[in-house]
């Protein structure tokens, strides 16, 4: 048997989560010995499905001596995966994401235009005549649910639905949208997290063309108490972009109920910005960014564009 370490991007998601622990499961019947790991705490949405489940949450590794074999979901980019990850050896990737490594070896990349890393997972369980049991289809649909805002994101595509639809018959779950919203109101529930723990919560760290870049991101059905805490907000992004070295940050907090964007943007370097990127006005660092849910499809993108050419 190979043994070999699975593991998702700092600061997971459910998506991330959810794809690690089922594609361990589609490769123990391969006959693999196969570990899911996380790298940093979980969020509440995905602590409140793996409690709904009965799963077994994870344990955390911070880094893995050199040369372990290790297969990646739902991220790919150096610097959102494991500390010291240039000296492990990658040997698979599966992932829904833009593509920027490099590796020293070759290696088996799956990637999809999917809405998450799970429905990815889904069509390899059915290229391998694998049973999708109730267990599995909970757990994908989970994913898919979390990644795409139960289907309101911009990332989402006919087939998706199709596998959503088929995936709620065998999970036996009669009420999605009430499923979803409980999920949803799990990960809004913030009161007792710092302003420095939300932040953390769901940032993606970017390389774009020499300029370090966070963007962070608030899927919450409670949109007001993030906007209550905007002075905190500000506050504990200010310390990160100057101990980080960042030469820029926001904060999208996204109303999951209205289906709008309204972020948190720092000094007026980035306000120019954000201004000439998405030709909205910056008023009391605030900018209303409309319906852009997705920060995969309609932030990073104009970002890349941005910084590509400036
Ligand atoms: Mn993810
Ligand atoms: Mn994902």
């Amino acid at each position: 048997m190979i043994d070999i370490k699975i593991f998702w991007h700092k600061n997971p998601d459910t998506d991330s989560v959810i794809s690690a622990i089922v594609f361990a499961d589609y490769l123990n019947q391969k006959w693999y010995n196969t570990t899911a790991y996380k790298l940093w705490e979980l969020n509440n949405e995905t602590k409140y499905i793996l409690e709904l489940f009965w799963e077994k949450t994870p344990e955390t590794i911070t880094n893995l001596p050199e040369g372990t074999r290790v297969w990646l979901v739902d991220h790919n980019e150096t610097i959102q995966s494991i500390d010291g990850r240039e000296k492990l050896e990658i040997e698979y990737l599966i992932d829904h994401h833009r593509i920027d490594f490099r590796t020293s070896s070759p290696l088996i990349i799956r990637t999809e235009k999917l809405w998450s890393t799970a429905s990815i997972l889904y069509k390899m369980y059915k290229e391998s005549n694998f049973e999708i049991n109730q267990r599995t289809a909970k757990l994908i649909l989970s994913a898919i649910i979390s990644d795409t805002l139960l289907f309101k994101s911009a990332t989402t595509t006919k087939f998706d639905i199709e596998i959503a639809k088929e995936l709620q018959i065998i999970a036996n779950i009669d009420n999605l949208e009430n499923f979803a919203m409980k999920m949803f109101d799990a990960k809004s529930d913030l009161w007792n997290i710092s302003p420095e723990e939300i932040i953390k919560y769901d940032y993606k760290e970017f390389n774009l063309n020499w300029t370090k870049v966070w963007i962070w991101h608030l899927d919450t059905t409670n949109a007001n108490f993030a906007l209550w805490k905007k002075d905190e907000l500000l506050e504990a992004m200010q310390n990160i972009k100057n101990n980080s070295w960042l030469d820029f940050i926001m904060l999208s907090i996204v109303d999951i109920i209205w289906e709008n964007n309204t972020s948190l943007v720092l000094d007026w370097k980035d306000s120019d910005i954000i201004e000439n990127i998405f030709e909205e006005k910056v008023k009391n660092n605030l900018v209303d960014l409309k319906r852009r849910l997705s920060r995969k499809k309609q932030i990073v993108p104009d970002l890349t564009k941005y910084f590509e050419n400036n």
